[in-house]
């Protein structure tokens, strides 16, 4: 058997969505873009929704929006996808790292506490001729679809005067004490990836109650062209960050099966956990009370660290089981380390879970018998250690 890392949850009411749209004259621009926004404003609560061709693109826009630019410093973690991380470097602002909560992977909020007090001991070694200025924001992520301690963040935040971006991309539909995750903070930014809990192929959408800052973010994602600027007039430095109407139709016709997707993500997670739960070497995910409701992106399991990962991962992968190591260090990248100077031991805690952590096969379509197969793969892959 060969199961598949991830799987988009695709139904012929989808194709024939994308269908409808090729045969208008609008693949761009059209009808289909405020109505996919106007459904993700329902399906929040939030007041405005700017869709956009990635979820790096929101993000980008809304460091723009907050109006964050060189040498401004933003409290974030590295234990993330780097998009969470760029979005900031694409305007010279300086990431200010702290480490994780263990149980979670989420940002640790004693450690933002901390840095709120003593912002130059988690300053980077270095930021490429960059001068660190005046801390304008906080950018939590909501890590495998579990959201933030956000209450808390939010709280620091209006004590501080900070904005906050809420890197939602992993957990559309999640709650955290009831509330919709991405609806905390000045914007909130889900992703439409085909791992993701829904798609659009290429996808993201921001959402804010903020009008002022919808008007500009609408703006510059297409090109800057502000309302009432005419064709070929463009009042800021934008971008073409546009989600075309096939996109546009696709994720209209995901988000009405959202709920129903996410419940099928859910029975597959539990599937595992009853399984994975019983073996002493592997720590299934942990939810935390506070989350009324997971939205499950990826299951990511944490080994011994006594196992060799590497070998473990060979076993699986010869047994048709792909598994992917979640997350690679941002703060260890490659690019990271030549400008800020980052080493390794700076943040232990997401080292930690960062060369223990696996994700193994996971999608809404996942049947119990392709889980009982991921499983037995481990047992064995763990027996033969
Ligand atoms: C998926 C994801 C993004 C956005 O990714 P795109 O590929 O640009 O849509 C951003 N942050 C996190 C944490 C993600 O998982």
């Amino acid at each position: 058997m060969k199961i598949p890392m991830s799987s988009p949850d695709l139904t012929d009411a989808d194709r024939q969505a994308v269908m409808e749209v090729l045969a208008t004259p609008h693949l761009s621009l059209g009808p289909k873009l405020p109505a996919f926004e106007q459904a993700v404003c329902q399906y929040t609560g939030a007041k405005h929704a700017i869709a956009v061709n990635s979820g790096t693109a929101g993000l980008h826009l809304c460091v723009r929006a907050a109006g964050i630019g060189a040498g401004d410093l933003v409290i974030t973690s590295p234990f993330s996808f780097v998009a969470s991380t760029n979005a900031l470097l694409f305007e010279n602002a300086i990431p200010v790292f702290v480490d994780i909560d263990p149980k979670t992977g989420n940002i640790d909020v004693e450690q933002v506490k901390d840095a709120l007090l003593h912002i130059s001991k988690y300053l980077p070694r270095q930021s490429a001729g960059v001068k660190p200025k005046a801390l304008k924001a906080i950018l939590p992520i909501d890590v495998f679809g579990q959201p933030a301690a956000m209450d808390k963040i939010m709280t620091l935040a209006q004590e501080h005067g900070l904005k906050v971006i809420e890197d939602s991309c992993e957990a559309l539909g999640a709650t955290y004490k009831g509330k919709q995750a991405g609806t905390f903070g000045d914007y909130g930014v889900f992703a439409f990836y085909p791992n993701k809990q829904m798609t659009t192929g290429e996808g993201g959408i921001v959402i804010t109650n903020d009008e002022q800052a919808a008007a500009f973010m609408r703006a510059l994602r297409n090109q800057g062209r502000a309302p009432g600027d005419t064709w070929l007039s463009h009042t800021y430095l934008g971008y073409n960050y546009r989600l075309d109407e096939l996109s546009c139709a696709l994720g209209i016709s995901q988000l009405k099966r959202l709920d129903e997707m996410l419940a099928k993500r859910e029975q597959v997670a539990a599937w595992y956990s009853e399984r994975l739960s019983e073996l002493p070497e592997i720590e299934p995910p942990f939810i935390a009370p506070e989350t009324t409701r997971m939205s499950w992106f990826v299951y990511v399991i944490r080994l011994d660290s006594k196992i060799d990962r590497a070998e473990f991962a060979r076993r699986l992968e010869e047994r048709g089981v792909p598994v992917r190591p979640y997350f690679l260090p941002i703060h260890l990248q490659p690019y990271m380390v030549e400008r800020f100077g980052w080493k390794e031991g700076d943040f232990p805690v997401t080292e930690d879970l960062g060369r223990r952590g696996l994700a193994v096969p996971f999608s809404g379509v996942m049947t119990e018998e392709q889980v009982e197969y991921v499983c037995q793969a481990i047992r064995t892959a763990l027996h033969t250690a």
